[in-house]
């Protein structure tokens, strides 16, 4: 599932197109993104409207077009946006297209659990202002998350990491990622954290982020083969996707275990419980 850094590159996707009138709208009107809002009302909504600007927040993306129109976008589990010079024909899994004078833009979702969803306004829409702040934001303090742990004091960290309502954009690998670097075992009870462990995490929490964002995100250009290519050998990433990987700080044999239902993956001499 694309976290904070795989949402923001491919916002940058469509940034080609901005300032580009949209010609054409083509939609397979029957994929599940349009769920929320039907091809038909996205397609007469944008069709000759101009894309003014992209935003990314988390795990949402907004794009604003002329005339007060705004759409929505979650990639879901498998979305892509791509930004093609022409294509002749609509792809098996491209269920939103945005054709310019010179150039279109796609959504690609072959599970379609991605979304769609159009708002009508001078102002963005109150899903998207309503977004919890971002963790690279200045009104994610320690006070905020330290707060937060506290509310949530009985369940394990890396649950409490997961919860999109305060650590937006945080996904299974960036918590192990987190967890890893702040070396805190991943059960280890939210209300149990010393002063200086919470310090820590707070730091790990905002350099993951932004270890992440300029890995990933600032690869920039055309869809890479592995949009992981920049993400160095000595992180956690590399090593924690299936059995048998080994810490790249001390080559410890990794665990892994279901935590809050999604697998976790840590290594027992730098997060000892
Ligand atoms: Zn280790």
């Amino acid at each position: 599932m694309p976290e904070l850094a795989e949402v923001e590159y491919f916002r940058q996707q469509w940034d080609p197109g901005i300032g580009g009138k949209i010609k054409l709208v083509e939609c397979n009107p029957k994929a599940r993104i349009y769920r929320e809002n039907s091809a038909k009302e996205i397609t007469e909504a944008l069709t000759g409207a101009t894309l003014r600007a992209s935003f990314a927040q988390a795990k949402q993306m907004l794009f604003q077009f002329s005339g007060g129109r705004w759409l929505g976008l979650h990639l879901g589990m498998t979305g892509k946006l791509l930004c093609v010079a022409k294509q002749p024909e609509r792809g098996k899994w491209d269920h939103f297209v945005l054709r310019q004078a010179s150039r279109t833009l796609v959504f690609r979702d072959p599970r379609q659990f991605g979304l769609l969803r159009l708002h009508i306004g001078q102002e963005p829409p109150a899903w998207w202002t309503e977004l919890p702040p971002a963790i690279l934001s200045d009104a994610f303090t320690p006070d905020v998350m330290n707060a937060f742990l506290q509310r949530r004091a009985k369940s394990p960290l890396k649950a409490v990491l997961l919860m999109q309502e305060r650590f937006p954009g945080i996904g299974n690998w960036m918590a192990d990622e987190i967890l890893w670097r702040a070396q805190l075992h991943p059960e280890i009870k939210s209300g149990k954290l010393t002063s200086e462990q919470k310090e820590t995490l707070y730091r790990k929490v905002r350099e993951v982020s932004a270890d992440a964002l300029c890995a990933i995100a600032g690869v920039g250009g055309e869809l890479p083969a592995d949009l992981n290519v920049n993400i160095p050998e000595s992180w956690l990433f590399w090593h924690r996707w299936r059995d048998g990987g080994h810490c790249p700080k001390d080559d410890e044999a990794l665990q892994r275990k279901a935590i809050g239902g999604r697998t976790s993956c840590w290594c027992p001499r730098c997060q000892r419980p």
